[in-house]
C-alpha cells in the first residue's frame, strides 16, 4: 500500500463487533482479565490502550519502523530517549533545535550527570569532531528549528554506525511525508505530534518510532514506568488527523514556496531561509532526502531591529501570532522572544538565532491571502 492507503487503512480497522468504519474510542483505565497472573493482550491503559495502540500501528507504517510509542506531548517522547543514557554519558545535539529541547538537555538532562553538548550537524566534519569517548546518544533536528538547516540523514546515520552511537531525529518539520529518517539509517524518530500529525492545533502529542525491537523494548519499559502516554482521546485525534496529512504537508509545502519566492524578491526583507530555494546552503541535500516537497515551515530575516521585528510579526491579520506550527492556520513568531527566548541569549546569538528573525507555519489558507497578509505587515 501507498502511504497515503495506509495512513487511511493501517490501524483504522472497522470495528468486528458493530462494523463502525472508524475504530471506537477506548477509554477505559483497566481491562478485566481471564485468570489471576495471566495477562490479556490489554491490563491497564498506561501500559497499553487499544485506541493508542491503533495510532502507533500507523506510525510505525509510515515512518517504516517496527514500533511506535505515543506519548503525551512531543517533549515527554524526548525525555524518554534521554532517560536511556547514565550519568557520566554525554549527548550531542545539532545546535539549530527547538527551544524545548534545548532546555530539557541544559536544565534537566543535565541534573542527572549526563553530559550536553552542542555542534552544527549540517556541517558533518564539525558535528563528527565533537563526539566525545562517552557519547552514547546523537540527536538532531532537519529541518532544524529555527533556521531551517538540513542535515544529511544518511551521511549523520554513517558516523553514527561508525562510532557505534544510536541517532535520534526529531522529523516534526519534515513529517514522514517528505523524509523517512529510519531508512536514512536513524534509529530513532521522534515528533511533536501535536504539529502536522494531529495538524489541527487541538491536541498535544508526541511519538518515537523505532527501527528495532531491542529499543523498542527499552524505550516502551521506559515510557510505562514514568508513565507519559497519550490519551485515548488524544490518540484518536492524531489518528484522525494523519489520514489528511500527506494532502495538508503537499498543499501547505506548496504555498510556503510560493511565500519564499515573493519574500526573496522583497527589498523590506534581509534574506529568506527555505530549504527550497536554489540558494538555501543544504538545498541540495534536501532535494534528496525531502521527497516531494520542501516543507511548509519557512524563516526570513527583515530590514530592522528588535523592536521592528516585534511591530510586523504583531500586524499580520491571517497570520496568528503563536508558538507552534503545522496545523491548517498561519502562524507567525519572533523566535528571540518566543520559540527560542529559553535559550542562553549568548548561545542564541551564536547558533545564529538573531533579533530580525520571523518564523513562519503556512497553514492551508489561499497563497494569496497569506501574501497579501505579509505584504500589509511588512509595510508596519
Ligand atoms: N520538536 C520540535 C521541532 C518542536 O517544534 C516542538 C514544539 O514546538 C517540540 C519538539 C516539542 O513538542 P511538544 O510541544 O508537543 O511537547
Amino acid at each position: 500500500m501507498r502511504f497515503r492507503t495506509r495512513a487511511i487503512h493501517v490501524g483504522n480497522e472497522r470495528d468486528p463487533a458493530t462494523g463502525a468504519i472508524v475504530p471506537p474510542i477506548h477509554l477505559a483505565a483497566t481491562f478485566v482479565q481471564q485468570q489471576a497472573g495471566e495477562w490479556g493482550e490489554f491490563d491497564y491503559s498506561r501500559s497499553g490502550n487499544p485506541t493508542r495502540k491503533n495510532l502507533e500501528r500507523t506510525l510505525a507504517s509510515l515512518e517504516d519502523g517496527c514500533g511506535a510509542l505515543a506519548f503525551s506531548s512531543g517533549m515527554a517522547a524526548t525525555h524518554c530517549v534521554t532517560m536511556m543514557l547514565q550519568p557520566g554519558d554525554h549527548i550531542l545535539a545539532g545546535s539549530d533545535i527547538y527551544g524545548g529541547t534545548y532546555r530539557i538537555l541544559h536544565k534537566i538532562v543535565q541534573r542527572t550527570g549526563v553530559r550536553v553538548s552542542l555542534a552544527p550537524s549540517h556541517d558533518l566534519t564539525r558535528f563528527e569532531a565533537a563526539i566525545q569517548p562517552n557519547t552514547r546518544l546523537l540527536w538532531i533536528e532537519s529541518p532544524g528549528n529555527p533556521l531551517l538547516t538540513i542535515t544529511d540523514i544518511a551521511a549523520c546515520a554513517a558516523i553514527a554506525r561508525r562510532h557505534r552511537i544510536p541517532l535520534a531525529v526529531d522529523s516534526t518539520f519534515a513529517t514522514p511525508v517528505l523524509t523517512r529518517p529510519l531508512q536514512l539509517g536513524a534509529d530513532i524518530v521522534m515528533h511533536s505530534a501535536t504539529k502536522y500529525l494531529g495538524g489541527h492545533s487541538d491536541v498535544l502529542g508526541g511519538a518515537l518510532i523505532v527501527r528495532d525491537p531491542q529499543r523498542y523494548d527499552q524505550l516502551y519499559f521506559i515510557q510505562n514506568a514514568t508513565g507519559a502516554t497519550l490519551s485515548a482521546f488524544d490518540s484518536f485525534l492524531v489518528s484522525r488527523g494523519l489520514k489528511t496529512l500527506e494532502l495538508r504537508v503537499l498543499e501547505q509545502s506548496r504555498s510556503a514556496a510560493r511565500l519564499a519566492e515573493f519574500l526573496s524578491g522583497d527589498r523590506r526583507v534581509r534574506r529568506v531561509l527555505y530549504p527550497g530555494l536554489k540558494d538555501h546552503p543544504n538545498h541540495a541535500i534536501a532535494a534528496t532526502q525531502m521527497q516531494g516537497a520542501f516543507g511548509a515551515m519557512l524563516t526570513f530575516e527583515i530590514e530592522g531591529d528588535f523592536e521592528r521585528t516585534r511591530s510586523v510579526v504583531q500586524s499580520t491579520r491571517l497570520f496568528q501570532l503563536a508558538v507552534s506550527l503545522g496545523a491548517v492556520e498561519s502562524l507567525i513568531e519572533q523566535p528571540a522572544s518566543m520559540s527560542h527566548a529559553s535559550y542562553d541569549p549568548a548561545d542564541r546569538a551564536a547558533h545564529g538565532i538573531g533579533d530580525t528573525l520571523i518564523r513562519l507555519s503556512v497553514g492551508l489558507e489561499h497563497f494569496e491571502d497569506l501574501r497579501d497578509d505579509l505584504d500589509q505587515a511588512l509595510n508596519v
